[in-house]
């Protein structure tokens, strides 16, 4: 069975030069005699992929020295209570700006350990578009403020971050390493691995040093970012093979040229897509022009019996998991950096095709 071009929103596809590797590697790593899965986490060898890992991180996204890059467990859900565990202990108020439903499930579970407030909301428009907010409107006491700079299920991605004096915190999980963003605008940012990173089962968090030390005494120490940072992500076993897996998949993105290399292609790619519904007579997009996502593009018919007929006839032509979520309806695409630009450029074809058949 030849590969397909899998469109899913996460767990995503992966460079396929990761997996060759991986596969290689799989019964014996380099000269250990035994598989990455198989390794103590105490040992030398596994300490070495670690590091390995950290060091593509830090060298993708220019990680300045005073912040620590952790690799923890739980995925981006439980970072919707780290985040208010570990710092929301100063003031105990934190703003969030509510633009798609993960940013909702992350204020929801906030406000379980400390005052939330909701500087903008995008609810009632179902999401389509980033909220509109007032940087003067934002709360300079409180302890940071949070964003979701791209919306996975709804597609769309913020063009601009707040700019306040309280910390920006960033759930990146569908959108890290796909354009370029300075570490420095941010106190901490948080991504599930299982998007832009490699597979599931890693959570990534880049936290700014002088944020550490301040979590509430209940804080699970799996999740204490200062005893994590303390023990460099070992407190107890990590994911190892995740983390392995998750270094190859950067190793490829440095090989593409990094991420300002990938950022151009990323625009390519959206664009083709954009550009074919802005002119299709059949497919539209579902989000607002000024909001659109660069990594997940949502669209639909207008009809849920074709919808549905789309997505059945794609999946036959090897153009896998376009169905929407369910809170959208209709179709999307998700074209994270390791989808080829020759997937989007199969995809618009098809698209095209079909439109000139119904
Ligand atoms: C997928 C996703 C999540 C949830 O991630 P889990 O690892 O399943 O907890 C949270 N936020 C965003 C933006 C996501 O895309």
């Amino acid at each position: 069975m030849d590969r397909v071009y899998n469109f899913a929103a996460g767990p995503a596809t992966m460079p396929e030069e990761a997996l060759r590797t991986a596969a290689s590697e799989m019964l014996c790593w380099r000269d250990s005699g035994m598989s990455v899965m198989e390794m103590t986490h105490r040992g030398k060898a596994y300490q070495e992929i670690f590091n390995d890992a950290e060091a593509r991180v830090r060298d993708l996204m220019k990680v300045p020295e005073n912040y620590k890059v952790l690799f923890l467990q739980g995925g981006a859900t439980l970072q919707f209570a780290a985040v208010p565990m570990n710092l929301m202990t100063v003031s105990g108020r934190a703003d969030y700006l509510d633009s798609g439903n993960f940013a909702h499930g992350a204020l929801v579970e906030a406000k379980k350990y400390g005052e939330v407030r909701t500087v903008a909301s995008s609810r009632e428009d179902n999401y389509a578009h980033i909220p509109e907010w007032n940087d003067a409107d934002l709360d300079d006491g409180a302890d940071y403020c949070y964003i979701t700079t791209n919306n996975t299920i709804f597609g769309t991605r913020y063009s601009r971050l707040p700019k306040g004096k309280a910390p920006l915190v960033a759930d990146m999980s569908s959108n890290i390493l796909s354009e370029v963003y300075d570490v420095n605008d941010f106190g901490l940012i948080f991504a599930g691995a299982q998007k832009n990173i490699g597979p599931a089962g890693v959570t990534l968090v880049i936290v700014r040093e002088d944020l550490l030390g301040r979590a509430m005494p209940i804080t699970p120490k799996a999740i204490n970012y200062l005893q994590q940072a303390d023990a460099g992500s070992m407190l107890n076993t990590p994911p190892t093979y995740a983390i392995y897996m998750a270094g190859l998949c950067l190793k490829w993105l440095q090989e593409q040229g990094g991420v300002s290399a990938i950022e151009k292609i990323n625009i390519e790619k959206a664009k083709m897509l954009y550009d074919f519904l802005d002119e299709s007579r059949l497919f539209h997009g579902t989000a607002d022009k000024g909001s659109r996502s660069r990594m997940n593009v949502t669209f639909r018919t207008g009809n849920e019996d074709t919808d549905a007929d789309f997505v059945k006839a794609a999946t036959k032509a090897g153009l896998v998991s376009l169905k929407g979520h369910r809170l959208v309806g209709g179709m999307r695409a998700s074209i994270y950096n390791a989808m080829p630009v020759e997937g989007v450029k199969k995809l618009v074809e098809f698209m095209k095709e079909y439109e000139a058949h119904v």
